[in-house]
């Protein structure tokens, strides 16, 4: 079987073609590497010790992908390519709508062309809004508040329509929680250009002595200890999930949360970190970030249903592996 992954070079695309591959699929990547490296295609090729296609071409780009499905017959499709700083994507709106919306119909199209019918898309847990926790698939969804987590609740809606005007049509959308670590082998892992968005590359970052301290947005949420709580998810763990989803595959929309279901706060995340690689990382407390909510966490029953799917890697393994990688990183 062949499957198509947009984004393949990039943090979660990667460790997911490793998992594909290590279950016995062909990968075929297409990336732009706006956001990644090459050499990250060589270095799932040493861990899995298999083959991968690899195409640099923009997904927006129709003549170049249309090249691609007239060369491979592609059984189905993973969609991870896009853009995902939340704070960038509120001073350069056009751009996130124009590559995460366009990409999407891209891929629809020749879909129809060349008639593949799996298709499984990368979506966030931001699409639920400040909700009631746990998250739950059958949620009513709520209002996001920037662009990037607007082209997600746009794009779910329009795979939604399309899969519903073509009843043959097999479409998995998966809403990731917050993925950190790194494959255990350390050579790949989240290596964010320039200073990192998310709190784990911050926390290696400072670990290493990159950055001085970390800010932590706020402590005065109403959680366990004032700082926000996210349901941490291993990659590794959510890379198996897209094996688990793509294996499970039926015609119709399917929405799955993949988390853990187990809520952390920042401080906690920290404390881990510590603990887990005997180093210090010096923080502070600032200004809570605006648009951050309080509190972040799955309700992981239906994947373990429906896909057998469940993670299997706690916070400390997590920590572990993001130091290991951040270490290896030149
Ligand atoms: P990433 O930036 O590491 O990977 C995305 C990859 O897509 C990069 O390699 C980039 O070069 C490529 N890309 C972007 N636009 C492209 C285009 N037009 N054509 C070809 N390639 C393109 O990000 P990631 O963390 O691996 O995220 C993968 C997907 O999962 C994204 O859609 C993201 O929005 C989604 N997601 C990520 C998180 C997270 O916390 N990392 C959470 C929820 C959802
Ligand atoms: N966070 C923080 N300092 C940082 C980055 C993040 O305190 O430098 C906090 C943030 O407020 C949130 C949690 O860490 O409570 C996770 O943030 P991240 O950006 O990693 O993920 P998301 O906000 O998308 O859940």
């Amino acid at each position: 079987m062949n499957i198509l992954v947009t984004g393949g070079a990039g943090f979660i695309g990667s460790h997911t073609c490793v998992a594909l591959l290590e279950a016995g699929y062909e990968v075929i990547v297409v990336d732009n590497l706006c956001n990644s490296k090459v050499d990250t295609i060589d270095k799932i090729k040493k861990i899995t010790n298999k083959e991968v296609v690899f195409y640099n071409i923009d997904v927006t780009e129709e003549k170049d992908l249309d090249s691609v499905f007239s060369t491979h017959i592609i059984d189905g499709i993973i969609h991870f390519a896009g853009l995902k700083a939340v704070g960038e994507s509120v001073e350069k709106p056009l751009e996130y709508y124009y590559n995460n919306l366009v990409s999407t119909m891209m891929l629809c199209k020749l879909c129809k062309k060349y008639n593949v019918k799996k298709f499984v898309f990368s979506s966030s847990a931001t699409v639920y809004g400040d909700n009631e926790i746990p998250f739950r698939e059958d949620m009513k969804l709520l209002s996001t508040t920037n662009p990037y987590g607007e082209t997600k609740a746009m794009s779910e809606r329009i795979l939604t329509d399309i899969a519903k005007a073509d009843s043959s049509l097999c479409v998995t959308l998966l809403r990731y929680f917050n993925p950190i670590g790194a494959h255990e082998s350390g050579l790949i892992g989240e290596d964010p250009k320039g200073i990192p968005n998310n709190l784990m590359p911050y926390i290696t970052k400072v670990a290493k002595g990159e950055l001085d301290k970390l800010c932590i947005f706020g402590n005065d949420y109403p959680t366990i200890d004032g700082t926000g709580v996210r349901d941490y998810i291993h990659v590794v763990d959510l890379a198996e999930g897209h094996v688990a989803a793509f294996k499970n595959i039926t015609p119709g929309v399917h929405v799955y949360n993949l988390g853990t279901g187990k809520g952390t706060s920042v401080l906690q995340l920290v404390k881990a970190f510590e603990e887990a690689n005997k180093i210090k990382v010096p923080y502070e407390i600032v200004d809570r970030r605006p648009g951050d909510i309080a509190e972040c966490y799955a309700d992981v029953s239906k994947a373990e249903k429906e896909l057998g799917w469940i993670a299997k890697k706690g916070i400390i393994e997590m920590c572990k592996d993001a130091w290991n990688f951040e270490k290896n990183i030149k």
